[in-house]
Order: C-alpha cells, then structure tokens, then sequence
C-alpha cells in the first residue's frame, strides 16, 4: 500500500517534468504582443548599451533609431561635437524633449546624410 503510493507520487511527479519541457518552437506571437515584447526590451537593451558606452542620446526617452538601425546611439556626442544628431533625435529637441539645457532646438543639427 505505502509503496504504491510512492510509486504514484513518483510517477506524477516524472509527468509533471515532463510537461514543463518547454516546446521546441516558441509559440507565434500576434503582431501586437510582437510591439509589446520590443517596447518592453527596448529600455533594457539602452540601460545595457549605455553601460557599455554604446548609448549615449540626447533625449529624455532615448531615441530607437539609432538603436535599431546600429545597435548603438552616438547622439549625445554628437550633439556635444556640434555634429548633426538622427532624425527622430533632431525631431525630438524640436518637441521640447532634449536633455541638455545648454542646448536649445536650434543648436541641433539633422543629419540628412546618414551613412554608416
Ligand atoms: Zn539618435
């Protein structure tokens, strides 16, 4: 009696392992929990990168362009450099969103050439 308890609490707990492998394919995800998932990464990855001194931009917010196109935002220097800053930075300091008062929207240059 003990021992066939045993061996059903053995057995449901080997079901229960087994059931939390996870499955091979990561399930589909819509395309909104697609947006939530990179909004929710995207702080992260610029607390890491700037850790790395990979991220340095001149919004309040971080700008995403520059992450996204090259992993890495140079703004904020550039910005220092008096160097043109990326569309969506330039765009920002242009809504009041700079994170720099020594500098005005008017000292921010676009950069219309961007090249990598
Ligand atoms: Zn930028």
């Amino acid at each position: 009696m003990r021992f066939s308890a045993i061996f059903a609490v053995f057995t449901l707990i080997s079901f229960l392992l087994i059931s939390c492998v996870p499955p091979e394919e990561e399930p589909d995800l819509t395309t909104e929990e697609k947006i939530s998932q990179i909004n929710e990464w995207l702080p992260d990855l610029k607390m890491e990168l700037a850790m790395d001194d990979k991220y340095a931009c001149c919004l309040q917010e971080g700008c995403n362009e520059c992450i996204l196109a090259h992993g890495s935002c140079p703004c904020y220097n550039n910005l220092q450099a008096g160097d043109p800053v990326c569309g969506e930075c330039y765009v920002g300091w242009q809504q009041g969103k700079g994170i720099d008062n020594d500098f005005t929207k008017d000292d921010v240059k676009l950069d219309t050439e961007h090249a990598h």
